[in-house]
């Protein structure tokens, strides 16, 4: 069955949750406060990276089914469900900023037709759907929580192939009714409290990082013990109770998520009176391998990175996105750059002189990664495309002036890079 929806946010979320619930057969109107995001939407520009995305969008508007607009107040009057997904950054005491939330629900409240319902995409923390309904006003219209568990990079497939459809609210009916708008999907849909629903998202990213920053010190102990992490997790993974996912050692995790949903989620148990001091230490551990990666470009450069040249591949918080957002490379290049160090870098999503990508001040984005490897001491991978693979590694090393590489996502071939000449480190590689 075919309903009238409106998309509240049309980011990395709500754009892929827009062209996918048109894709679905759905009407959808997508509403941004951004005006250069929306004119560029209505003539067809995406303004994000994401697989399939672009395709996806033209299909729905070339149906029918998908427009875009920054006048929200006029889009929502018929619409039977409202999708809110605008940020929620971290605030300034580690829990999330509500104010966009609120803002949208403020603003769009009095214009909702009576019994329409507002489904909340956004990851918030518990309590939020009654901070939501408390904006709203209205006494007509129901609030969900149906958090969002895509990747970037994969939004599209992951939007339309979930693992799971979680639906969180205290009316039934409205529930229901959300349910069946992913009913074409090939997906267990699970209806709980919002509550439930809102710490599921929270636990999930919560594990997620868990893992990541458990593997990441596993990977410091395969240093010190002279093992390799990358067989280390081929055995581990065969245990059906753990599992190859997520244990991939790298320079640390970020990304637009993770970083503010743990300290959410601390925050969250905090003042509810629980000490989260698990979670405490995987932030830690991540904060850690951002210094290990350092300390390894240190060495590189011969033990002081004062003056020293680094050359940085890759800026993105993982491949196949343009997110900058927290990017552990950025994190990194800044450690740099404080430390004294130049820092030359080449991302495949990052124009040279491109001022609205969030670079840091002092880093010298290049066009190609042999331009960024000229002159340098040391050249760090921090991000894993695929087409670092397949730079020349003996053209890299006659560019640059040191030898080191390191890998802070084993990307490369370690034997390959030493017959080019060069020294190799990577993350939890004997
Ligand atoms: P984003 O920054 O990419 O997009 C948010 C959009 O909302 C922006 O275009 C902004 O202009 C717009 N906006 C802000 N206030 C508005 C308002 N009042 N009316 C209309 N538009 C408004 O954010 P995102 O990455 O898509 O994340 C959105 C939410 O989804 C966050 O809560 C995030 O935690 C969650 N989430 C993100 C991901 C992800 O991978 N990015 C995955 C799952 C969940």
């Amino acid at each position: 069955m075919s309903s009238r929806i409106a998309v509240v946010g049309t980011g990395y979320v709500g754009l892929t949750s827009a062209a996918a619930l048109a894709h679905l057969g759905h009407d959808v109107v997508g509403i941004d406060i951004d005006a250069n995001k929306v004119e560029g939407l209505q003539r067809g520009e995406l303004p994000i990276l994401e697989h399939g995305l672009d395709e996806l969008v033209a299909e729905g508007v070339d149906a029918g089914r998908l427009r875009f607009t920054t006048d929200g107040v006029a889009a929502v009057v018929d619409r039977q469900f409202i999708f809110l997904c605008v940020p929620t950054p971290q605030g300034a005491d580690g829990a999330a900023d509500l104010s966009y939330i609120q803002e949208a629900a403020r603003t769009l409240g009095p214009h909702l037709a009576s019994d329409s319902v507002v489904v909340n995409k956004s990851t918030v923390p518990v309590g939020s759907a009654r901070v939501v309904a408390a904006e709203l006003r209205r006494d007509d219209v129901s609030v969900v929580s149906n958090p969002e568990f895509l990747r970037e990079g994969s939004a599209v497939a992951d939007f339309l192939n979930p693992d799971r459809v979680v639906i969180g609210s205290d009316d039934r009916a409205a529930a229901m009714a959300t349910a069946e708008l992913y009913s074409s999907l090939n997906a267990p849909i699970m209806i709980t409290d919002p509550a439930s629903a809102e710490t599921i998202k929270y636990a999930s990213n919560a594990f997620l990082a868990t893992k990541l920053s458990f593997i990441n010190a596993v990977a410091a102990v395969c240093e010190a013990v002279g093992a390799d992490v990358a067989d280390v997790v081929t055995g581990m993974g065969y245990d059906t109770r753990i599992g190859p996912e997520f244990l991939r050692p790298g320079p640390g995790w970020g990304g637009s998520c993770f970083p503010k949903d743990t300290q959410a989620m601390v925050r969250i148990a905090a003042d509810a009176g629980y000490d989260f001091g698990l979670l405490k230490g995987v932030v830690e551990v991540n904060d850690q391998q951002f210094d290990r990666v350092v300390d390894k470009i240190r060495r590189g450069a011969g033990g002081t990175l004062e003056g020293a040249t680094v050359a940085i591949w890759g800026l993105t918080f993982k491949a196949r996105t343009d997110d900058l957002r927290d990017s552990p490379a950025i994190e990194v290049a800044s450690r740099l750059l404080a430390a004294g160090a130049s820092v030359t870098a080449y991302d495949p999503t990052v124009e040279p002189g491109d001022e609205s990508k969030a670079v840091p001040d002092g880093v010298r984005v290049v066009g190609d990664p042999l331009q960024a490897s000229t002159d340098a001491a040391v050249l760090a991978v921090m991000t894993e495309w695929d087409q670092f693979r397949w730079v020349d590694l003996h053209r890299v090393a006659k560019a640059m002036t040191g030898d080191a590489v390191i890998d802070g996502r084993n990307l490369l071939n370690p034997t390959e890079v030493r017959a080019a000449g060069l020294s190799y480190d990577g993350i939890g590689r004997s």
